[in-house]
Formats: structure tokens, C-alpha cells, sequence
């Protein structure tokens, strides 16, 4: 078998890593492999399980034994499934990102989903984005990239984007939020976001979408 290529994209929330990798991954002909969602279909079972998220022991004990977790691609989408139903639409709610980033600061959990995302780097072409792909998960990745921007243009972007959908809200709030979640990843104990040394800085603060990819691509391809 030839080697697979595999590139980790990390960065904060709202750095455009899954719209960029996305389309990155679709020009290369790569597989793009959204870790966020591993991390949110764990906080969704324990929602139903009626656990507390912010309680470790809690979390530990929804990781039973007949608990499946499978991540699966229909028309080149990814897809996650939770005990075989397909949970993609409800992973998303702003209830199962509180959820996600709860229990992703458990190391059981991280545990958890460490080998299903090794065994998925390990037999496919990719890119893998998350937080800590280029430092624990993949640390031999091919190439690795930290795609971040400044904390204003993020909030900028997600204002946006909420507006857009309707949803209103206030610059100077969605910024505070960015602030704070970027000061929680971080600084958790276990596999906190950085950059690896080995990464490539990727800012996209005074750059649109476009650009972004072509930066994207232009490092991969500079890289293989
Ligand atoms: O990327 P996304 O926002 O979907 O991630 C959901 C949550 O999972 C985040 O709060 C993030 O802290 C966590 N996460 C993680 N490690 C990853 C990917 C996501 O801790 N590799």
C-alpha cells in the first residue's frame, strides 16, 4: 500500500478550520475528517444519559460497553452516528457544544476517541482538524498547520454569520465569547490548543475565504 498523506489543521473556535479544510480537502482529493464532531456526538450521549457534563466520574460512567460511535461518510459527507442513528443535525445545537466542550476536557474521553481517529488517519488520505491533532493525535502528520486569525476578526466573521441566519446578537458579546473560549482551550490540562512547533502559522485575519484555501492548499502542496 502506497503512504497516506495526512494533514492536521488546528486552531481556535471560529477560525474558519472546517469551511477551509473542506474545501482544501475536496481540491486535493483528500477526506476531511471533522474531529469537533467525535468530541459533540460524546457530549450528546451524555445529555441523554442524563449526566452531568461538568462532573468527570459522571461522563467516565456514560462510556459503557455497548456504547457505538461511528463516523461514517454518505456522499462525501461526514456523517456521525450515535448507537446506529445518524445524530449530524443534532450534534450542532448549542446545547451539544457546551456538552462537547465539557466532556472533551476529560482524558477518558479523549482516550475514548484517540485510536478511532488514529485508525481513520491511518488508512485514508486526509485532513484532520481539531485542537490537538498536530500534537497528540497525528504528531508525524505530513504537514500541520495552525490556522488561527485575531480574536476580533473571528467575532467578526461568527457576528456575521449569525446575523445572516437571523440570530441577533452584539458584536462586543460574540467577541467576549470568542475571548473566553479561546482562554478554556488553551489553558485545559489535558491536550490544551497550541501550536505544534513543527506547524506552519496560518493567519487569516486581513484575508477572505478564497484566499484562505489558497493559502491552504499552497502550503500543503509546498509541503508534499
Ligand atoms: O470544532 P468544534 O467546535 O466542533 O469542537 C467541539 C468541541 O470539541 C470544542 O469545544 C473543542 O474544545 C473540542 N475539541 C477538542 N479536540 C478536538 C476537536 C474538538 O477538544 N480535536
Amino acid at each position: 500500500m502506497n503512504k497516506v498523506i495526512n494533514v492536521a489543521i488546528d486552531g481556535p473556535a471560529g477560525a474558519g478550520k472546517s469551511t477551509i479544510s473542506k474545501a482544501a480537502a475536496a481540491k486535493l482529493g483528500y477526506i476531511y475528517i471533522d474531529t469537533g464532531a467525535l468530541y459533540r456526538t460524546v457530549g450528546l450521549n451524555a445529555l441523554r444519559k442524563g449526566a452531568d457534563v461538568k462532573d468527570a466520574e459522571s461522563v467516565v460512567s456514560t462510556l459503557t460497553d455497548d456504547l457505538k460511535i461511528e463516523l461514517k461518510f454518505i456522499d462525501g459527507e461526514q456523517r456521525m452516528f450515535l448507537c446506529g442513528e445518524d445524530v449530524s443535525k443534532e450534534i450542532r445545537t448549542p446545547e451539544a457544544s457546551m456538552a462537547a466542550s465539557a466532556v472533551s476536557a476529560v482524558p477518558e474521553v479523549r482516550k475514548y476517541l484517540f485510536d478511532l481517529q488514529k485508525n481513520l488517519a491511518a488508512s485514508n488520505n486526509c485532513i484532520m482538524d481539531g485542537r490537538d491533532i498536530g500534537t497528540v493525535v497525528l504528531p508525524d502528520a505530513d504537514v500541520k498547520i495552525f490556522l488561527t486569525a485575531s480574536p476580533e476578526a473571528r467575532a467578526k466573521r461568527r457576528h456575521l454569520e449569525l446575523t445572516e441566519k437571523g440570530i441577533e446578537t452584539k458584536y462586543d458579546d460574540v467577541l467576549a465569547d470568542m475571548i473566553e473560549r479561546d482562554y478554556n482551550d488553551s489553558h485545559r490540562a489535558i491536550a490544551p490548543l497550541k501550536k505544534a512547533d513543527d506547524a506552519v502559522l496560518a493567519d487569516t485575519s486581513d484575508i477572505n475565504l478564497e484566499e484562505s484555501i489558497e493559502l491552504i492548499i499552497s502550503i500543503i502542496e509546498g509541503k508534499i
